[in-house]
């Protein structure tokens, strides 16, 4: 039987709440499931202002404009990342630097930060890549020396922590996807803005509903609502806010799922890692795991080329991940500084994503495992 990379998981209650949803008949933005969700972020973790969007790109997009980024500003952001955590960035007219990993972790060189940074610096976005915390002691002394604004890319770290602290809540804004690749989905699209500085929470609103006050209108502060900011439509249906409701609903369930097949990865492939076949997820002392993914760093593009493939020959699917966006088409023909991030390089050639999802079964692990351990040992 084949081991697919990635099962988007059901609860049981999505259509459930969808059905509700239609019956209520109101299906457009902020009704009652959207309300529901945000209500569940802003107590389970504190964040101060929740807004669900229809993507984690939008999440950062609408980041951006809050940010107020204009033509010539500089944004940091790690090259090792999705297209959206610059593109966001790029649609408001802001140059990128792209920032190099730490040797031995994807995230953010927060030791290398200082020297990206110039008077046109705006905005830093770390991204938590894998759900493990970038150093936000770091950035956030960093970005306050400097007066820079800090956008978390959380897109990945769903119920993770940095010493205590929820990801996503630690920046001035933070932004989290819930794409069906993502460990909680709504409805195969999603998203999530933080607003954690509340300068920003009536802006946000404002660019939510396309450049009106329609929020303060509902609340009764204004007699009439009309165009008033930029903005675009940002709001999620609420069949989709009635599916995500479904799985908040059992996030713990999917937590705890998901952190132990991750255990059982990390036990089993333990012994060749200490062979030096591979490295395994760097998890530093102050961030948690909430089992986003799990990974191997192999030692060269080779080796992780034929280990993919004698897994797929296998029936188990294992994935590379990102290209350094610093060598992108859309970058190098556009935007186009050559600079040398080898950290970046290298987890692009040689880190390899195993399958991972709430219905994997411990059996599939066992044979994920033991078909890595064949091809170092049996071949
Ligand atoms: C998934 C992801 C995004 C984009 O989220 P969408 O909901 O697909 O738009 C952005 N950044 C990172 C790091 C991601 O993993």
């Amino acid at each position: 039987m084949r081991i697919d990379f990635n099962r988007p998981f059901l609860t049981g209650k999505e259509a459930h709440y969808m059905y509700q949803a239609v019956y209520t008949g109101k299906l457009s933005g902020n009704g009652v499931f959207t309300k529901k969700c945000q209500r569940f972020f802003e107590e389970r973790y504190g964040f101060k202002k929740c807004i669900l969007t229809t993507s984690g790109t939008d999440a950062l997009e609408m980041a951006a404009i809050l940010c107020d980024v204009k033509p010539g500003d500089e944004v940091i952001v790690p090259s090792y990342t999705f297209v959206s955590s610059a593109l966001a960035f790029v649609r408001e007219g802001a140059k990128i630097v792209f920032a190099d990993s730490y040797a031995d972790n994807p995230n953010i060189d927060a030791d290398k930060l200082e020297s990206l940074i110039t008077e046109k610096t705006k905005v830093i976005v770390p991204v938590h890549y894998a759900g493990v915390a970038c150093d936000m002691d770091k950035i956030m002394e960093i970005a306050e020396r400097h007066n820079i604004l800090v956008v978390e890319d959380a897109a990945q770290a769903i119920d993770s922590y940095y010493k205590g602290k929820p990801l996503g809540g630690i920046g001035h804004l933070g932004c989290f996807s819930f794409h069906e690749t993502k460990n909680i989905t709504a409805g195969g699209e999603g998203g999530l803005l933080c607003v954690n500085d509340e300068r920003f929470i009536r802006r946000a609103e404002i660019i939510w509903e396309k450049g009106t006050n329609r929020a303060e209108f509902f609340r009764g502060m204004v007699n009439k609502y009309g165009w008033v900011d930029t903005g675009s439509s940002f709001l999620p249906s609420e069949i989709n806010s009635a599916f995500l409701w479904a799985q908040l609903e059992n996030l713990n369930m999917i937590q705890e799922r998901r952190k132990h097949l991750w255990n059982l990865y990390h036990e089993g492939l333990r012994a060749l890692a200490g062979k030096g076949y591979f490295q395994l997820p760097d998890i530093p002392p102050y961030a948690t795991n909430n089992a986003h993914m799990f990974y191997l760093v192999c030692r060269s593009l080779e080796e992780r080329t034929a280990l993919i493939s004698y897994l797929k020959e296998k029936d188990a699917l294992a994935v590379f991940h990102y290209l350094s966006l610093h060598k992108s088409d859309y970058y190098t023909s556009h935007c186009g500084e050559v600079v040398e991030l080898p950290n970046c390089d290298r987890f692009a050639d040689c880190l390899v994503r195993l399958p991972m999802y709430y219905d994997l079964k411990d059996e599939d692990v066992e044979f994920v495992v033991n078909t890595i351990r064949d091809f170092f040992y049996g071949r």
